[in-house]
C-alpha cells in the first residue's frame, strides 16, 4: 500500500515504503511435531493453517498434537532427562545453550521476518527487540549453567525434571526463549507448545536446537490448540508447568494442577498503569505512553493500558498524545517505517472491537486519528478513551489491543489508589523529575515490574512477573533460574 493512503490527512511528510525482504527465509509447506530429536507426524493426522494476519495469506500448515503425541513427547523428555541430560556436565550443558544462542544470532534476520509474517508485529520490533532479546536469554542462562552453586550458595541444586511449557502469541520466540533457556541451564528437559496462531518461530527454534546437536528428547516442540496445552498440563509425568497467557486459562491450569506436586509459574494478564506527574518531562512521557501501549499493537501483557495524568498537565498531555498518535504509521508490518502492525488474529480484533463498543456504551469519549487502515488483514486504529470511571469495564478488564484509557488525579496518593484498584498487578510506569517521588510510588504500587521515566524495557538479567491475577513466579534473572531447580 502506498504510504499516501495511510494517515492521509495527518502525516507531516511521506516516507517511501521500506520493505523488508522475505526472499531469504526458509519455510516448509508443512511442519510435523519435533519429538525425540525427529520430525514426526501427528497421530491424528491433523494439520492446521497458520496465516499472516496482515494479509490473511496462508504461510504454512502445522501439526495438531493430541494427548498421544504429548505422551510420546513427555516420555522422550523423561528418557533423555534420566539417561542423558541430568548426567551431562554443567559445562557441557552450557556449551549447548551457547550454541543455540549463536545459531539463532546467525539466523536472526530469518527469525525476525518469520515472526513478523506469522504474528503481524512490525519488523522493526521483531528485528530490534524480540530476536536479540531471545538470543540474549540463551546467552545469559548459558552463563549460569556451570555456576549453579554460585547462583544458590551453600545449597545443593537439582533440576526438577520434565518441564511443560505453554506460550502465547504476543512474543512467540521470546517467550519460548524465556522458558527453554533457564530450564536447560538448570538441567531440565522440555516439552513446549507455542500458541496456535504463531507457531512458526518455535518450529524454527526446533531446527536450531537440532542443528546445535542437543541430545534427542531434551527439547520437544508440539504445536496445537488449547487441548494440546491441557494434555501437557494434565500429564502425570510432567514436573513443572510454565505458562504465559490469559488469566482465564491460568486459572484453569491452576485448578488442573491443584492436589498434584507439579510446580508452576503463571505469567498472566495485566492492566498496567502509566502515571505522569506534573513535573515529568512531558514530551518524553508522551513517547513512553505511545511505546507502552501502541507499539506492538498493545499486544503486550505489561502494556501501559491505563494512563493516569496529574490534573494540572492533563490537557497538555492529551493534546500532545493526540498529535503524536496521528503521526503513527499503521500498515504493513514488513515495512520498516510501520509503527503499528496487524492485530494477531480475527478473534483478537473482534475482542478489541467489542471493548471499543463497550467503552462507547459506557459513555466514554473516544479519540481515534483520522487514518485509513489497510483493506485486507486485521488492523485497529490507536484509540484513546477519556471520561472513563474507575469502574468502567474498559478500565478494569484486559483488552490486549491499542486502546488506552485516560484518567486524571490531583494528589500522588490518589494516583496510587487508582493505579492499584484493579485485579491485576503486572507492571507500572512512573514519570517524574524527582527521584524521591519515584521511590515513594514504586514502594506503594502493587506491580511486579515498575519502570521510571521509561516503559517496556527488558533485560535477561531482570526478573519479570506479576502480583494478584497477573500470576505468580518470575522469569528472567536469577529468579527465573530458581523456578527450575530444587534446592536442598
Ligand atoms: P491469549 O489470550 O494470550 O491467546 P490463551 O491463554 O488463550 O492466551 O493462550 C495461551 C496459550 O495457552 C496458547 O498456547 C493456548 O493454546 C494455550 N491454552 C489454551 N487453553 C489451554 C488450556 N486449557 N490448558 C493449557 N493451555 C491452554
Amino acid at each position: 500500500m502506498a504510504r499516501k493512503e495511510i494517515n492521509k490527512s495527518k502525516v507531516t511528510w511521506d516516507y517511501s515504503p521500506a520493505m523488508e525482504s522475505s526472499s531469504h527465509i526458509n519455510l516448509k509447506k508443512k511442519y510435523d511435531l519435533y519429538i525425540d530429536g525427529k520430525w514426526v507426524k501427528p497421530s491424528s493426522g491433523k494439520y492446521f493453517d497458520t496465516i499472516n494476519p496482515a494479509n490473511k495469506e496462508k504461510l504454512s500448515e502445522v501439526a495438531h498434537a493430541n494427548d498421544k503425541d504429548v505422551d510420546k513427547a513427555v516420555k522422550a523428555a523423561r528418557k533423555s532427562y534420566k539417561g542423558v541430560w541430568s548426567k551431562t556436565t554443567p559445562a557441557e550443558r552450557s556449551k549447548y545453550i551457547y550454541r543455540i544462542a549463536r545459531l539463532m544470532q546467525e539466523r536472526a534476520r530469518e527469525f525476525a521476518v518469520i515472526e513478523t509474517l506469522d504474528a503481524g508485529k512490525v519488523i522493526r520490533e521483531s528485528r530490534d527487540v524480540d530476536v536479540p532479546l531471545a538470543c540474549n536469554h540463551f546467552f545469559y542462562y548459558a552463563g549460569w549453567a556451570d555456576k549453579l552453586e554460585y547462583a544458590f550458595p551453600n545449597r545443593k541444586v537439582e533440576p526438577l525434571g520434565v518441564a511443560g511449557q505453554i506460550t502465547p502469541w504476543n512474543f512467540p520466540l521470546l517467550m519460548a526463549a524465556w522458558k527453554i533457556a533457564p530450564a536447560l541451564a538448570a538441567g531440565n528437559t522440555v516439552v513446549l507448545k507455542p500458541a496456535e496462531t504463531t507457531p512458526l518461530t518455535a518450529l524454527k527454534l526446533a531446527e536450531v536446537i537440532h542443528d546445535a546437536g542437543l541430545p534427542p528428547g531434551v527439547v520437544n516442540i508440539l504445536t496445537g490448540f488449547g487441548d494440546t496445552g491441557a494434555a501437557i498440563v494434565d500429564h502425570d509425568d510432567v514436573d513443572k508447568i510454565a505458562f504465559t497467557g490469559s488469566t482465564g486459562v491460568g486459572k484453569i491450569i491452576q485448578n488442573a494442577i491443584s492436589g498434584t506436586d507439579k510446580k508452576a509459574t503463571l505469567e498472566l494478564g495485566g492492566k498496567s498503569a502509566n502515571i505522569i506527574l506534573e513535573d515529568a518531562p512531558l514530551d518524553q512521557a508522551v513517547e513512553g505512553i505511545v511505546n507502552g501501549i501502541f507499539f506492538n499493537q498493545g499486544h503486550v501483557c505489561c502494556a501501559g493500558s491505563r494512563l493516569f495524568v496529574q490534573e494540572s498537565v492533563a490537557e497538555k498531555v492529551i493534546e500532545k498524545l493526540k498529535h503524536r498518535i496521528s503521526s503513527l504509521v499503521i500498515g504493513d508490518p514488513m515495512d520498516k517505517n510501520t509503527d503499528i502492525g496487524a492485530i494477531n488474529s480475527k478473534e483478537q480484533l473482534d475482542t478489541i472491537d467489542k471493548y471499543i463498543k463497550i467503552g462507547l456504551a459506557e459513555g466514554a469519549t473516544m479519540y481515534q486519528p483520522d487514518c485509513v487502515l489497510p483493506k485486507t488483514g486485521y488492523f485497529c486504529k490507536p484509540t484513546l478513551f477519556m471520561d472513563v470511571a474507575q469502574s468502567s469495564r474498559i478500565v478494569q478488564e484486559e483488552i490486549f489491543g491499542p486502546v488506552l484509557t485516560i484518567q486524571t488525579f490531583r494528589t500522588v496518593d490518589e494516583a496510587i489508589q487508582k493505579a492499584n484498584n484493579t485485579p491485576f498487578g503486572l507492571a507500572a510506569g512512573i514519570w517524574t523529575d524527582k527521584g524521591s517521588r519515584i521511590f515513594n510510588l514504586a514502594s506503594k504500587l502493587n506491580a511486579g515490574v515498575i519502570w521510571a521515566n521509561t516503559y517496556n524495557k527488558f533485560d535477561p538479567t531482570s526478573p519479570f512477573g506479576g502480583y494478584k491475577e497477573s500470576g505468580y513466579g518470575r522469569e528472567g534473572g536469577l529468579h527465573g533460574l530458581s523456578a527450575y531447580v530444587k534446592l536442598k
